[in-house]
Parts: structure tokens; sequence; C-alpha cells
């Protein structure tokens, strides 16, 4: 049963592009199901791991993390999924549902983490993967399959921290960046019925934000605007990278504000106005299995749309050339010919 070669696209040693690589199919356990790939996002964290930014990545490596597909093979102790059903998978494809975070529903925290990546053994820049089926999640059926991909990693990364800090509606959140984070973030705000301000270095996405949902647009080089929100925000939530104006940041949020990041941007500040004004900087980390539910839902009520450009699944390398050279608007997701 595990003879039956795939094909995938694997980096082969830090750095270098992906090629073509048929490994064999990895075993399933008994809660696991196995899924059909039809499309796949690529993700800033995808090409990170190839050049082994976070220093965990095994090669062969086999990307990809926001995955849609059907389910082909259920494990014995599978129960709600069954073979045909189109589900979507993120970064996380397991836990140890055993350790204090898994037991109180925080499984992204699981002590286990860097082994309940979907990209273990191999991920969705593939024919097939392989999940606990706790972690494939079924998709609305009005959901198209290439929005539901971009969900279920950027999507919820945004989502989440909106959920567990800015549930109640009303408030006025600050998104600092417009890119495949920052699009949806917008709207997800928006959806949840906040005031919603953006803060980009790019004066031509202003039309755009606004479209998405913003309220008002700042320049992040505007200095003298961000001054005028001084105490004004509850809630930053930060989905750039690179430098970032970290003194006017500290400012812009209210007392006992709060600065959350979601991507990893240089951090260099000076803790005065944080310690002054009861500020907090938190970190967030994808989602919990019941905010990826809620965060589909969600993002069927409030027509939560990604901004999405599809490529066949073999211009892989291409596709990510075009992330790395920020030429995508927002997101590609990876198409594959759909197989017997
Ligand atoms: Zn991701
Ligand atoms: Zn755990």
């Amino acid at each position: 049963m595990s003879s039956v070669t795939k094909l995938g696209y694997a980096s082969m040693a830090v750095g270098e592009p992906l090629k073509p690589f048929y490994f064999e199919q990895p075993e399933m356990g008994v809660s696991d199901v196995r899924v059909s790939v039809t499309h796949c996002g690529v993700c800033h964290t995808d090409i990170q791991a190839i050049d082994d930014f976070y220093g965990i990545t095994e090669y062969p490596f086999v990307p990809g993390h926001e995955i849609v597909g059907y389910v082909s093979h259920v494990g014995e102790a599978v129960s709600g999924l069954h073979i045909g059903d189109r589900v979507g998978i993120g970064w996380q494809g397991r836990s140890c549902m055993d350790c204090e975070w898994c037991l109180k529903g925080e499984e992204q925290l699981c002590m286990d983490i860097v082994d309940s990546a979907t990209w273990v053994p191999y991920g969705g820049f593939s024919s097939t993967v392989v999940a606990d089926h706790r972690f494939a999640y079924p998709l609305p059926e009005a959901l198209p399959s290439e929005v539901a991909a971009v969900l279920m990693c950027a999507g919820i990364s945004v989502f989440s921290p909106l959920l567990r800090y800015a549930r109640q509606p009303s408030l006025k959140v600050a998104i600092m960046g417009v890119g495949g984070l920052g699009h949806l973030a917008i709207q997800f705000a928006h959806g949840f019925k906040h005031e919603v301000t953006v803060i980009s270095s790019s004066p031509d996405k202003e039309e755009q934000a606004r479209a998405l949902g913003a309220d008002h647009f700042i320049l992040s080089n505007d200095l003298e605007s961000l001054r005028k929100r001084y105490f004004y925000f509850d809630d930053l939530l930060v989905t750039a990278t690179g430098q970032i104006p970290w003194y006017y940041l500290l400012n812009i949020v209210k007392k006992e504000g709060r600065i959350i990041l979601v991507s990893f941007p240089e951090i260099s500040m000076h803790p005065r106005d944080l310690v002054a004004h009861n500020v907090s900087i938190t970190g967030s980390f994808l989602g919990n299995r019941a905010s990826m539910q809620e965060m589909l839902a969600f993002a069927q009520a409030n027509s939560i749309t990604p901004m999405v450009e599809t490529m066949p699944m073999a211009q892989v390398n291409e596709a990510i050339a075009r992330v790395k050279e920020n030429k995508v608007r927002y997101r590609v997701v990876l198409v594959n010919e759909p197989v017997d």
C-alpha cells in the first residue's frame, strides 16, 4: 500500500530551487487521512524554510502548507471525514494531543510543534499529502478552492489574533503592511466591524486597501500623520517585515494597548514608552482547531476574498521567484492537473 510512487517538488539542500521529486507514499497512521492535492498556496514561510531560515528544515524538503484537496484514503480511527470530501489543511498537520497546550485546545502551541508541520515528511507542493484528520477541515461548499487554500495559513494567522484580542466590535485597529497577510487582515478587521487604519510604505496600495475595507490610510514615513494618531489604537497588527518606525508604533497605541506581530520585522526600540504606557507586544502563531473552523464560517459569512493568482504546480520555481520579487498581488496558488 505504501509503495505507490508520488510526485512532489523538493529542495535537495539549503536554498536550492525545487526539482521534481518522486517519493514513496508515507505510511498512514490510524487517525490520518491522505489527501489528493488540487491547490496549494505559496507562503513566505515555505520560501524561508527552503533557505532553512528557521533552522528546522530537513532535506529533501517538499514545502507547501496552504492545501486544498480531496480525501483519498482514511485511517481506521478517522471519524467525520469520508473519501471524496474536499478539505483544507494548513501549516499544522497533526499534534501530540497530550501536552498541556493540546489539552487546553491550543494545539498550535503543541510542545511537538516542529514535528507537527504538514510538510513533515512532505508538504503540499505535491500530488498527495498525509495529515491527522483532526487537522483536515471540511470546506464550505461555496468557498472556491484557491480562496480556501490561502485562508488555511495566511487567513488563520491574522484571524486568530483578531478573534483573541479584538473580538468585540467597534475597536480602533491598525494594520501595518498590505501583502498576503495584511490584505486579509484588513478584510477580517472590517468584518469584525472595527474602524480600520492601514499603515503602509507603498502609496500605490491606498486605493486597494480602501477597497478591501480600510477606513483610513497612513504612509509609514508620514510621521506627522502618525503623530496625530498618538494614543489612538486599541490594537496594532504588524504584518510587515523589514525596518518599521517602532518609536511611533509604540506611541500610536492607547495606554494598555497591544501590538501583535504575525510577521518577523526587525525590532529596535527604547522600552521607555512600552513601560510608561503599559503597552504589550505579543507574537501570534497560526490558530487552534476551533478558530480554524470559526474562520472558515466567518470568511464565508463576510465574503472574505483573498486576491490570488493561480499557476500550474509545475511552475513552482517561477511562482517562488515572483513572490521573492514582490510581484504578486497578493498570493500565488499552485494548481495541480487533475490525476486519477
Ligand atoms: Zn504559511
Ligand atoms: Zn501537544
